[in-house]
């Protein structure tokens, strides 16, 4: 039986966890659990929040569904979403966006996916001060990573059966580095005649989005618009209680919502579970257990189209415990 890694994290990490376990549990899901903990709680008895044993659990078990995970500012340690995502080179950033029945918003018939390049870019994170009053940053682009996240964005799309991949960029500035995204992603589009390729710079992008959402599917980017269009995007819908996200590599993935550890709203009873619920449909869908999956993203569906239990950021005030029970009671 396939075993999963489950972190229920820091804040309201463990509360949507409990969620979604016992919602996947309702549905029938043959997954097994293996539990493990990081985050705050752990860096006192382990002197990091995380520890070995976490990756090892992950290596192992090959998939993970993690909750949010906070990294102390000024403590000296490393952040545990860039140490998980280098260790277990998951080089692909994956966001699905899509409008929910019932959920207000400005933007209609929204239903694309962000794919980030995770490994290279600015994010490699080489900086210095030149002299007083002028640093550098480098951007690194490399074929290599520049195909592999092209070819992952074009095998989403055959597998869903999506219709077009954009790839994102500023080339007209940036001519060695995003030139060579951008070439990449244009030599990976050949081997997909089935799916539409098309190009967009940046700026362009931004402004598009907003104006036409709809007409977008998936968008494949270098690592820093993958970070600033997957939040842009994410701000379309609803918000960081609706949004899943997974990283991918080709020896593990880990699936998160894209929502923080919610201090502010933490042992509550108040946190919107199905971002994280989200996500693990999506990991149920990268297991090959699409008919589980669908079956709980309809429970959601009808759930939020009746408009009776809602949680607080959708602008109702129902429980934790009261939405993942009406979910529960749909399956
Ligand atoms: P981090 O630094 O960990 O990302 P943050 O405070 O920047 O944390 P979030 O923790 O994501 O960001 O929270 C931002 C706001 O959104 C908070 O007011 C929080 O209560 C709200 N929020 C986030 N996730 C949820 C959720 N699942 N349900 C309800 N509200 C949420």
């Amino acid at each position: 039986m396939q075993k999963v890694t489950i972190i229920p994290g820091d804040g309201i990490g463990p509360e949507v966890m409990g969620a979604t376990l016992r919602i996947l549990a309702a549905a029938g899901s043959p997954l097994e659990w293996e539990e493990v903990e990081a985050g705050e709680k752990v860096i006192e008895r382990e002197g990091t929040p995380l520890p070995i044993s976490v990756l090892d659990s992950i290596k192992r078990n090959k998939v993970a569904l993690k909750g949010p995970i906070t990294t102390p500012v000024g403590k000296g340690f490393k952040s545990v979403n860039v140490t998980l995502r280098k260790e277990l080179n998951l080089y692909a950033n994956l966001r699905p966006v899509k409008n929910l029945p019932n959920v207000r918003t400005r933007f209609e018939n929204v239903d694309l996916v962000v794919v980030r390049e995770n490994t290279e870019d600015l994010y490699v994170g080489i900086e210095r001060q030149v002299e007083e009053g002028r640093a550098e940053a480098i951007k690194i682009i490399s074929a290599d990573a520049s195909r592999r996240i092209a070819h992952f964005a074009f095998e989403y799309a055959k597998m869903y059966n999506r219709k077009k991949v954009t790839a994102v960029h500023k080339a007209n500035i940036l001519k060695l580095t995003d030139g060579l995204f951008l070439e990449c992603c244009k030599e990976v589009s050949r081997d997909y005649p089935q799916v539409n390729f098309d190009e967009k710079i940046v700026d362009n992008m931004c402004m598009q989005l907003v104006q036409f959402p709809e007409s977008f599917d998936i968008l494949v980017m270098p690592n820093l618009y993958g970070d600033i269009l997957s939040d842009l995007a994410a701000g379309l819908v609803g918000g960081l209680g609706l949004v899943p996200g997974a990283n991918i590599g080709d020896n593990a993935a880990v699936f998160e919502a894209v929502h923080g550890s919610a201090p502010d709203i933490a042992g509550m009873n108040k946190a919107n579970p199905i971002a994280l619920l989200l996500s693990a449909c999506m990991m149920l869908d990268y297991l090959k257990y699409q008919d589980i999956s669908q079956r709980i993203r309809a429970a959601v569906d009808q759930v939020l189209l009746e408009g009776q239990f809602i949680t607080s950021d959708l602008g109702g005030s129902s429980s934790t415990n009261e939405i993942t029970e009406a979910i529960m009671a749909k399956l």
